[in-house]
């Protein structure tokens, strides 16, 4: 029997802009050592795996109806924790979706769209100008200085120049780990009639004194601020993020949402993690306390690497980051190779894996810095 040739991709009649894409994902190999996609190693707590079952177990009981599809007790368990920062947050201003690059592509779908730019500071999170693409929504890169930082009066500049009908400002930045001043999200909330989407997905790994962008919400209802449970909840697999912003904004999501998208499922897994939010950021100061040893110990390595709030850190320079992390994969660590030339990053994951993380490293680095 002769088996039917493979149809390729280019034989379908596929959106002209798609043409030649490949899809975005971090290499999903075998290796013992998984620094590569910023998640948090710490397994998750005891008590909230005691009740989680139960959590899910009631859920299931009513699995032959469909869920909230408002999703109203999630956003008020969110709307709590977001105001535990000081900054009284009403679930009217929290809506929740299937991880945040949900909530970003629906920002995109209600903002953006076909005649409609976005703008990003580049190098920053890639799924924005992807999101964007999917979205039909043109993409401009932002400048940032060779530092990573955002300078931000040039960047002012160009907004007022290209006049995007959404802006990213990613804080702390993926991959630099780059924090924004509040001052900079304020200028660029000032230089544009369009949306301001603020991705603070690594919000919660900041070092002491970086402010989250919730405090500039009052009064500014084209700024959004959007956040995860994928990274300091250790709970990627959830698939949870969520946004803060004027009511007015969710109403506007509401227009492009599918109905009942956010399962009654992972609605109950995540109240029932909320419920254990602070047995969940218990890891945070851990993982914060390893990329800190990262950076420290760099420098004895003859490497340097991008002061980060996050949870992970920019690493260099090397002569070919690429021969590095492939080097690095030979003693079994899998970094992330982002594109940036001469730089790397690493995940801040366990003390064991900082361990062997800095030990390939000690052999890396002669042959490659
Ligand atoms: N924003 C940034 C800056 C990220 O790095 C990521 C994940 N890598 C996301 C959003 C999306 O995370 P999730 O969809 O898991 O919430």
């Amino acid at each position: 029997m002769t088996a039917t040739p493979r149809t390729s991709i280019d034989e379908l009649p596929l959106r002209p802009e798609l043409r030649g894409r490949t899809p975005y994902g971090a290499p999903q190999l075998q290796v013992t050592h998984r620094l590569n996609t910023n998640e948090n190693p710490h397994p998750l707590p005891a008590e909230l795996l005691a009740t989680l079952g139960e959590a899910l177990g009631h859920a299931a009981l009513e699995l032959n109806r469909y869920p909230d599809r408002d999703a109203v007790a999630l956003r008020t368990d969110l709307a709590a924790y977001l105001s535990r920062g000081g900054e009284r947050v009403e679930p009217a201003q929290v809506w929740a979706a299937n991880g945040s690059n949900e909530v970003l592509q629906q920002l995109l779908q209600a903002f953006g769209g076909a005649g409609r730019t976005a703008l990003g500071f580049t190098p920053s999170y890639s799924m924005h100008p992807i999101i964007s693409a999917g979205t039909g929504t043109a993409w401009v890169d932002g400048h940032r200085r060779e530092d990573f930082t955002i300078d931000a009066a040039q960047a002012a500049a160009q907004v007022r120049e290209v006049r995007p009908d959404v802006v990213f400002v990613t804080s702390p930045n993926n991959p630099t780990g780059t924090a924004v001043a509040l001052e900079t999200v304020e200028q660029l909330h000032d230089a544009t009639e369009g949306m301001v989407v603020v991705d603070e997905a690594y919000e919660e790994f900041a070092r002491t004194g970086t402010p989250s962008a919730l405090s500039l919400l009052p009064g500014r209802p084209r700024l959004v601020v959007s956040r995860t449970m994928s990274k300091a909840f250790g709970m990627a697999g959830l698939r949870l993020g969520y946004l803060a912003a004027d009511p007015a904004v969710v109403d506007a999501l509401q227009l492009v949402r599918l109905p009942y998208h956010l399962s009654s499922l992972t609605q109950a897994a995540a109240r029932a993690a909320l419920a254990h939010t602070d047995a969940l950021l218990a890891t945070v100061d851990a993982v914060k306390a390893q990329r800190d040893r990262i950076v420290a110990t760099l420098p004895s390595l003859g490497l340097t690497s991008v002061p980060s709030d996050a949870n992970f850190v920019l690493f260099g320079r090397f002569a070919d980051a690429h021969a590095a992390w492939q080097a690095l994969l030979d003693r079994d660590v899998l970094v992330r190779d982002v594109g940036i030339p001469g730089w790397l990053r690493v995940t801040a994951g366990t003390p064991a894996e900082t361990d062997a993380f800095l030990t390939a490293l000690g052999e890396v680095a002669p042959d490659h810095r």
